[in-house]
């Protein structure tokens, strides 16, 4: 292989031409990805603040790349999501998702309960038959639909308000929840959670990172809480590293958490043996 040149130019469009042909790559291998068995969901635990029970879990998608092993989410969803594959990949995650709730719920007894919650690209969201998707996996399946939970960003419901608010609110009216990811990143606000119909809200895990040492940080975290509860919501809190921040959560009346200090996303199997 030759040795980069000194001309800076150069060697940065040659990066850039790499990182390009990288995703190339990266998108010729996760096409069919899902049929060779090399995607997968794993569950992370979502428990009740109040007494530490379990509620729910949500699906995450992996990615066991052949030759390279498994890849960052953030990196292979992102081009799923660029490419289009995403409306291919999604609704096998719903579907699986809702086939695996329905094996935890055969226990019985609490498992009877639990949620299970999906992430949804805005992408997804607007592919033409998303909701008749939904609602089809939902029936295959035969999960009560107010246990599927639907996980959207707040920029995918806020960047075209009209078109989105009428998807979601026929999922709603079919009994599916919807819960607004990552709040408090986009800066779109609390007033326009009045205009979205949205179940809840999961609170960004950059404010829970910094709740006990930056009172900023904590105010807001209290403001999200007080605010969704005042409008009907219900709130969870993600990025639950440390049992001071759970009390936090706790003392400010946050409905639900998770994070690594309450349960590492685990294999279905593993999942199971947390119930009871
Ligand atoms: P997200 O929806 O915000 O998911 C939460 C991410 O935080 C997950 O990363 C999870 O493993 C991680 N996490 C959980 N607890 C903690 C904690 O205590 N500390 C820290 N630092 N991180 C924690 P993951 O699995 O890498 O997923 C990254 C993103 O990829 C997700 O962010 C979501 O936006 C997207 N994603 C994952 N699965 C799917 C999917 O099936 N469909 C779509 N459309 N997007 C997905
Ligand atoms: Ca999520
Ligand atoms: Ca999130
Ligand atoms: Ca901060």
């Amino acid at each position: 292989a030759k040795v980069a040149g000194k001309n800076g130019y150069r060697f940065y469009s040659r990066a850039m031409e790499q990182a390009v042909s990288r995703r190339v790559r990266m998108e010729q291998d996760l096409r069919g990805a899902w049929e060779r068995g090399e995607l997968s969901l794993v569950y992370q635990p979502i428990y009740n603040v109040a007494d530490k029970r379990l509620a729910g879990a949500e699906a995450l998608l992996r990615w066991q790349h052949p030759v390279h092993g498994p890849v960052a989410p953030s990196v292979f969803i992102d081009v799923a999501e660029q490419s289009g594959l995403i409306e291919v990949i999604g609704p096998e995650v719903v579907r699986a998702a809702c086939r695996d709730a329905m094996r935890w719920r055969q226990r019985g007894g609490a498992a009877n309960a639990l949620f299970v919650s999906i992430n949804v690209s805005a992408r997804q969201l607007r592919s033409g038959d998303f909701r008749d998707q939904m609602l089809a996996a939902l029936g295959e399946s035969g999960l009560p639909p107010e246990l599927i939970h639907m996980e959207l960003t707040e920029t995918t419901v806020l960047n075209d308000e009209e078109q989105a608010r009428k998807i979601l609110g026929h999922l709603r009216d079919s009994g599916i929840k919807v819960w607004l990811d990552d709040f408090g990143t986009g800066f779109s606000g609390l007033s326009h959670l009045r205009r979205v119909p949205v179940d809840g809200v999961k609170i960004d895990r950059s404010f829970i990172a910094d709740v006990m040492r930056d009172p900023d940080d904590l105010a807001l975290t209290s403001a999200i809480i007080a605010m969704a509860h005042s409008l009907g919501m219900t709130v969870i809190a993600e990025g639950v590293e440390k049992e001071g921040q759970f009390d936090l959560l706790r003392s400010r009346n946050c409905d639900l958490a998770q994070g690594y200090w309450l349960g590492y996303p685990l294999g279905l199997d593993e999942f199971m043996a947390l119930i009871d």
